[in-house]
């Protein structure tokens, strides 16, 4: 097809005319199982009656006003987040990147405000997805998205993923701050393992460097808990959130204790779109849906469904998978064959999954994908490698 829209994605030749819960039917007619959920983000699946209801009576009222004025929506947004974890804080933004913009000037400026203003480097680790901001590339440091890109911002430091010892060794007094995702979702669903993330905590305390997590993806009930961390039993100074907190209304927000942000005074930052009406009224609805234990539990209990059936699968198909991984309903199926292959053929199945790094596709279904949905997403799973092994 001749597009005019900038050749940024390899899209598939494939456009969907609506969608209900974990389907979502093509222009053609055709439904499609959605493993993909738009990356994590259509959290409560398709056209879920409340958040139909929360933009409709929202849309109707009030869209925009910018931060120049209170905005009730965003206030109770504000205050259920803190109610529900660590933070003592919230700032909205519209995207994961623009998350990662406000958590790194954060922790830079608590620093400074310190007194210790050449406290400025920020630890991640490889395989990590901040975003693609000209800081997020240079935060996640892989070549694949820095290349061509010029001088990158300086004061990041990649360390291997999980490595409690190059850890210690570079958390130097020089650092502000160590960034990370709990689960990596781009990087090929890699968990970091509780004991590592206490590790981190504890090295964090010892030197004081500001523990940022990146839940952009892992977040927001994915894997069986609100937030990933809450498995580890520990928690950050500063998170990032976005993706499933507007359900698949652009909304992101960073998340911080009243220490890590209290430099962040009046003119130190801003967004003109951030936490604006109609993005918290649909974030109100996600959160007063997703927070209650109740879903959470069901979260767990589809999880270990889903995983007893990925399971049988790679065993079944040894050719086509190596393992799968992941938590809640944060999945990845290791591949023996290109990710992408895997993906196409799981199309001509009608089912819709998302590559990544480290050999994975990942299945990041709805939260509220049903049993049967789960099943169907097997057995079409199965047919698809059949398939693929007879080659
Ligand atoms: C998607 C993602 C981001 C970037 O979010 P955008 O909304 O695309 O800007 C950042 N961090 C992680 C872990 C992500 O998965």
């Amino acid at each position: 097809m001749n597009s005019s829209v900038l050749a940024t994605y390899n899209r598939a030749a494939l456009a969907f005319d609506h969608g209900q819960g974990s389907w979502l039917v093509a222009t053609d007619g055709t439904r499609y199982l959605d493993l993909t959920a738009g990356i994590a983000v259509n959290a409560l699946g398709h056209a879920h009656p409340a958040l139909v209801t929360a933009l409709a009576a929202q849309g109707a009222k009030l869209w925009h006003v910018s931060n120049l004025y209170t905005i009730p929506e965003q206030e109770v947004l504000a205050q259920k987040l803190t109610d529900l974890t660590f933070a003592d804080t919230v700032f909205f933004t519209n995207s994961g990147t623009e998350a990662a913009e406000l958590a790194i000037k954060m922790a830079r400026k608590y620093w400074h405000d310190a007194g210790h203003p050449q406290r400025q480097k920020i630890l991640t680790f490889d395989g990590a997805f901040h975003g693609r901001s000209t800081g997020a590339i240079a935060a996640a440091a892989s070549e694949k998205m820095t290349k061509g890109f010029g001088a990158l911002m300086p004061g990041f430091e990649s360390l291997p993923f999980g490595d409690h010892e190059a850890l210690r060794n570079a958390l130097s007094s020089d650092v502000a701050a160590v960034m990370i995702e709990p689960v990596q979702g781009e990087g090929g669903i890699r968990l970091l393992p509780d004991a590592c993330l206490k590790g981190l905590r504890d090295l964090c305390d010892a030197t004081g460097a500001l523990l940022i997590m990146d839940e952009v993806q892992c977040g927001m009930g994915r894997t069986g808990r609100l937030f990933a961390h809450e498995w580890a039993g520990v928690t950050p100074d500063i998170m990032m959130v976005a993706k499933g907190i507007g359900g698949g209304f652009p909304l992101g927000a960073v998340l911080a204790t009243q220490k890590a942000s209290a430099a962040m005074v009046a003119g130190t930052h801003g967004s003109t779109y951030g936490g604006n009406p109609l993005a918290c009224a649909i974030g109100n609805a996600v959160v007063n849906i997703i927070s209650e234990e109740a879903f959470l539990a069901e979260v767990r209990r589809k999880a270990a469904l889903f995983a007893q059936g990925l399971e049988s699968l790679v065993a079944r198909h040894s050719k086509i998978f190596e393992t799968w991984r992941g938590q809640g309903l944060m999945l990845g199926l290791k591949c023996k064959i290109a990710p992408l292959d895997l993906v196409r053929a799981g199309q001509s199945f009608g089912l819709l999954m998302v590559p990544a790094a480290d050999n994975v596709v990942r299945l990041l279904p709805a939260l509220t994908i049903t049993d049967d949905d789960i099943s169907q997403a097997l057995q079409r799973l199965d047919d698809t490698a059949r398939t693929l092994s007879a080659l």
